[in-house]
This record gives structure tokens, C-alpha cells and sequence, in this order.
């Protein structure tokens, strides 16, 4: 009879071993991925963080070099 018992606790434990590997080589499909939505400097031309532009659409590196 503890044979029966500790045979249904192995085929358990192999059972969730099994559904835990499956479910860390194939992550659930909601963790979809992150955009941020970028914007182009318009006085350079560089794709940044929309963000990271001022009102004028100027990313900060042009702020800091006048000219
Ligand atoms: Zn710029």
C-alpha cells in the first residue's frame, strides 16, 4: 500500500515538475512587450523619448548647445 502512495506522489511531482518547465521555456503571451513613443528633434533629427522633447520639439542636447 505505501508503495501505491509513494508511486502517486512521484507521478504528482514529475506531473508539476513538468508543467512548471513548460511554463518557463514558453512565458504567457500577455507579457507583451513595451513601446515608448518617440518623437524627432527638429533641429537634429534624432529619434528620442517624445518625453524628452520640449514644447518647441527640441531634445535636450540642442537645449544644452545653443547655437
Ligand atoms: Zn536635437
Amino acid at each position: 500500500m505505501s508503495r501505491l502512495l509513494l508511486l502517486l506522489l512521484l507521478v504528482a511531482f514529475a506531473l508539476v515538475a513538468w508543467r512548471t518547465l513548460r511554463r518557463g521555456l514558453n512565458p504567457p503571451p500577455d507579457a507583451a512587450p513595451t513601446f515608448e513613443p518617440t518623437a524627432r528633434c527638429a533641429r537634429c533629427g534624432t529619434h528620442v523619448p517624445r518625453d524628452q522633447l520640449d514644447a518647441t520639439g527640441t531634445c535636450a542636447r540642442c537645449r544644452a548647445a545653443p547655437g
